[in-house]
């Protein structure tokens, strides 16, 4: 089922990740703290890159920053953790996006911000003459950074963000997912003359709706134009706590049912690290990658025949502590449900199951095959763990 529906892209290199085409959906997150604490970076980065991620990237507000950049750079190499690319998050001033593209992996920019002058929020009119003129720059000043990257194998990110719409813009589209997705098509159009494929694309927005709308519009006009330059999808602002997880869930996961996505962020109101963990359980949870043991649980109901939540609790623990030693684990689906009425049919995709017979007793079942028949309950977890053990 993996993949099956996937949106074609093709492969972006970004040091030695690799994104788009067939590979992985790539987890990624943000350091919170300054550019210029090298320290602090340092152990941020490293605290999300044992978490999962496959690219760090840091605020890169100046020069100053962006030159900080060669020493956090070495400080991860020293440690150990070189090979994974970071990226420089850029905003207002091209001379940066220069300068970082000399020391990362990947450097993102903001059509809204890159050389249109900073947004006045007034509703400014643009002469065909005066919004041809700001193209122009535009396409001159993007070339110049586009060389760059050529030169030293830097990736970029066309990323856009719905709150940051330059002026000329906001005159021709007005704040509508057209003008996000116009915003990028500019951007792109340069990439595809100057033959630049090395580019990923972005369109984040707090509001999942107008994410989502967005996103796809962006999907469809790209092919129009015979683009298929890989997606990175995020829901900014998303919040923290469970709000921030369920709005990532909805909008990222819209998409990536659509097939759409190739490398993600979870935006949270936490540490970085936090993040990493819902990025994976959310691809899982949209059945685009297994990254740990997936359990199939009824919610119970008057006809359960054991204790459920005790029992999920015991066998998730179980598993948990086998797939540290046996990766096999991590393959695997199995379905705990409350009785026979509808277990077996609602986890018929499930490799082992635990299923009440009676009360008290338990069947275990290998795919849809009963295997082990009304086994006490007492015993039934250490069963169905030795079933699995025996198939390795
Ligand atoms: S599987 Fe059985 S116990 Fe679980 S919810 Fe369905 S009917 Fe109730």
């Amino acid at each position: 089922m993996f993949f099956d529906m996937r949106r074609h892209t093709h492969e972006v290199k970004i040091g030695k990740l690799r994104i788009g085409g067939t590979n992985k959906v790539a987890v990624q997150s943000m350091t919170t703290c300054s550019t210029m604490d090298t320290e602090g970076c340092i152990e941020q980065c490293i605290r999300i890159i044992d978490a999962g991620a496959h690219l760090v990237r840091l605020t890169t507000q100046g020069t100053r920053e962006a030159e900080n950049l060669r020493n956090i750079k070495a400080g991860l190499i020293e440690r150990g953790y070189g090979d994974t690319p970071l990226c420089a998050d850029v905003h207002f001033n091209p001379n940066v996006a220069d300068v970082a593209a000399t020391i990362v992996e990947k450097v993102r920019i903001n059509p809204g911000n890159y050389v249109d002058p900073a947004r006045q929020f007034k509703e400014l009119e643009y002469t065909d003459e005066e919004y041809a003129q700001e193209l122009k720059r535009l396409d001159e000043r993007f070339c110049r950074f586009l060389n760059i990257c050529r030169e030293h194998n830097t990736a970029i990110r066309i990323g856009v963000n719905h709150g940051s719409l330059s002026d000329r813009i906001m005159s021709r589209y007005g704040d509508t997912p057209s003008g996000i997705v116009e915003s990028c098509m500019e951007f792109l159009r340069i990439c595809e003359r100057e033959k630049f494929p090395n580019v990923v694309v972005s369109i984040k927005a707090s509001n999942v709706k107008v994410m989502v709308e967005s996103v796809r519009l962006l999907c469809k006009e790209m092919e129009k134009e015979g683009m298929d330059f890989p997606l990175h999808l995020g829901v900014t602002e998303a919040g923290e706590g469970e709000d921030g997880r369920l709005k990532s869930a909805v909008g990222i996961g819209s998409l990536l049912i659509d097939g759409i996505g190739d490398t993600i962020r979870v935006s949270l109101s936490e540490e970085p690290e936090c993040e990493i963990p819902v990025a994976l359980g959310l691809l899982q949870a949209a059945g685009v990658q297994r990254t740990k043991t997936e359990f199939i649980s009824c919610p119970g109901c008057g006809r359960t025949l054991y204790d459920l939540q005790d029992t999920i609790r015991r066998i998730k623990s179980a598993v948990a502590e086998r797939a540290k030693h046996n990766p096999r684990y991590a393959t695997l689906k199995i379905g705990i449900m409350g009785c026979i009425v509808n277990g077996p049919g609602e986890m018929a995709d499930a490799d082992y199951g635990y299923v009440g017979a009676a009360r008290g007793k338990v069947s275990l079942y290998r795919g849809k095959e009963c295997v082990e028949k009304n086994i006490p309950e007492g015993e039934a977890v250490e069963r169905l763990l030795q079933l699995i053990d025996s198939e390795q």
